[in-house]
């Protein structure tokens, strides 16, 4: 069966605390409906529903210190793991160390030599092409997945084609940040509607949202609020649009849902399943850390 994995950066439960938590403020009446009037804090996992499954899942994995992207991104990516081999949470970008895991036992690679469809759905702006090939950026965790998996990475050309979406999910981010003035533009609902209608092209779909993590460590509570109203929106289209296969919202750490601190944070993650109940059931099975998510994904596609 089909899975969307939507991954949203820095995304913890926490506290029902609007001074500190924009989950406890934002407008978000699409994720309300999936969870029976819940939003995403600590107090509404688990919740196992009529339309979706909220689990609360560990992100530390028993390695002490805070965690971070590139090793929760590459457990998310293999089920491995990575901090307990290591000794330690790396990021925001993988070392020598953390890469070496993300060559043939991602589930890019795996799906890929298995040969089903998978596909990173973000379009990336060629100056962010032109920092790799300079050696000024590096890949982070899931993009290296893709490449080293012989997966293209999409570019401008597929956001403005339409087989790729905007990082920012509306494109808007195309126009004001990086200066593509023609860069299509979609409001959130429409957005969705694209991500599903991409995502129904493949058998494993993932999408990267960064710009939650950022506002995280930025402490912008009115931009959080604003950034997870536009994701309701989103998730208003997509649902809308969805009608067979599983998708799968979940982070690699904690950050946005705590704006006291501008660090990570160690609550865990949410693991947010929306789709059939018997196949969200046996999906979310045994799912208690960050190892769980990949051999979850694996077994739905494969089955
Ligand atoms: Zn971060």
């Amino acid at each position: 069966m089909r899975v969307l994995f939507i991954f949203l950066d820095g995304i913890g439960l926490g506290a029902n605390d609007p001074d500190t938590n924009p989950f406890a403020r934002a407008k978000m009446p699409n994720l309300n409906k999936l969870l029976d009037g819940r939003t995403l804090l600590k107090e509404a996992a688990p919740f196992h529903g009529e339309y979706a499954t909220l689990l609360a899942v560990d992100p530390a994995v028993g390695v002490s210190g805070l965690p971070q992207s590139a090793t929760g991104q590459a457990i998310l990516m293999t089920g491995i793991n990575i901090p307990a081999e290591l000794g330690y949470h790396y990021g925001p970008k993988p070392n020598p160390d953390v890469a070496a895991y993300l060559k043939e036992a991602t589930l890019f690679s795996r799906f890929a030599k298995e040969g089903k469809k998978a596909a990173l759905l973000n379009a990336y702006p060629s100056r962010y092409f032109q920092g790799i090939d300079s050696g000024k950026r590096l890949y982070s965790s899931i993009p290296l997945s893709v490449v080293n998996a012989g997966l293209p990475l999409f570019k401008h050309d597929d956001l403005f084609t339409g087989r790729a979406l905007s990082a920012d999910f509306t494109g808007e981010g195309w126009r004001t940040m990086l200066g593509y003035l023609d860069a299509p533009v979609m409001d959130a609902p429409h957005a969705g509607r694209t991500l599903g209608t991409l995502a129904k092209e493949y058998d494993f779909a993932l999408f990267e949202y960064w710009a939650s993590d950022y506002a995280g460590h930025k402490q912008e509570m009115d931009n959080a609020i604003k950034l997870m109203e536009t994701f309701d929106g989103v998730l208003g289209g997509l649902t809308e649009a969805w009608d067979d296969g599983l998708i799968l919202v979940t982070s690699d750490h904690g950050n946005m849902e705590d704006l006291s601190t501008r660090k990570h944070t160690d609550a865990a993650v949410p693991a947010l399943v929306i789709g059939d109940k018997g196949t969200r059931a046996e999906f979310v099975r045994g799912m208690k850390d960050l190892t769980h998510v990949a051999p979850a994904i694996w077994r739905t596609v494969m089955q």
